[in-house]
């Protein structure tokens, strides 16, 4: 948590993901509702403070006519904390901005993700995953997770007190490693993401952000929420 506190993101401002190990802060935004409204109306030389009936027309036959280039001024900037395999699937979303935190300066408070349940593997679809049926041993597999986490750990120290550099010391820590980056988007872009990435086709780990993304923006663009269907 430390680093959410050193960005001052307040408690109300960041949602909690994957059983408690990652989260994910709404550290700033450019823009709601409105201003969607405002830049649509600009041909219109029209302004508003403050959206009206006619203006929730207006958001949902933007969004159901995919006139989308409004959105894109409404902007927001969040601080994610995941692990690395949820931090590159993510970064395929191009019209994102990103910087993340470097192991080539830092090598304190390394943290690994352990799966709160874990999932089988489906039989009939090679990217997908099922909840495990009830005689799979879960307590055991997360035991073995913990075990290469501790191992993977050792050695990445044993490598740094021998003198071997950062940069290359890193390469046998696993996936699972937790890592933080700032990530900025616009809100067209942003609701491609969603759409993607909370969808039952997304996996687990990152759906649980997608989620949390909602719960973050919703307060301020509630009608755009409501014709998304969240
Ligand atoms: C369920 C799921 C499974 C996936 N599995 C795989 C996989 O197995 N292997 C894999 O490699 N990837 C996989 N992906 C990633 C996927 O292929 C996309 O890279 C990712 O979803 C980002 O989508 P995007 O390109 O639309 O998003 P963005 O990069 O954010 O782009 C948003 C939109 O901007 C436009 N755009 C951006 N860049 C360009 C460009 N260079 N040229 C033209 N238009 C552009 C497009 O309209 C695009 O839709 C998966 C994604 C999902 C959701």
């Amino acid at each position: 948590m430390a680093e959410l506190t050193s960005v001052n993101v307040p408690p109300e401002q960041h949602v909690m993901v994957l059983g408690g190990q990652g989260w994910i802060g709404l550290v700033d935004q450019m823009g709601s509702e409105i201003t969607v409204v405002n830049a649509a109306r600009v041909s219109f030389g029209k302004f508003r403070q403050e959206m009206n009936e006619r203006d929730v027309v207006l958001v949902k036959y933007l969004l159901e006519n995919h006139h989308n280039t409004p959105l894109e001024h409404v902007v927001f900037t969040f601080l994610v904390h995941c692990p690395l395999f949820v931090r590159s699937q993510w970064h395929r979303h191009r019209t994102w901005s990103y910087n993340e935190i470097s192991r080539r300066y830092t090598q304190e408070d390394l943290e690994f993700y352990v799966p709160p349940e874990i999932r089988q593997q489906s039989a009939d679809n090679r990217q997908a995953s099922l909840p495990a049926g009830g005689d799979f041993d879960q307590l055991h597999c997360r035991e073995i997770i913990r075990q290469q986490n501790a191992a993977a750990l050792a050695v990445y120290e044993d490598l740094l007190s021998r003198g071997v550099c950062r940069e290359q010391a890193r390469g046998v820590l696993p996936q699972n490693l937790m890592t933080t980056f700032w990530a900025t988007v616009d809100l067209s872009n942003l609701l491609k993401f969603i759409e993607l990435r909370a969808s039952e086709h997304a996996q687990w780990e990152i759906r649980e952000y997608a989620e949390a993304i909602k719960t973050l923006i919703k307060p301020s663009i509630p009608n755009i929420a409501s014709v998304a269907g969240w």
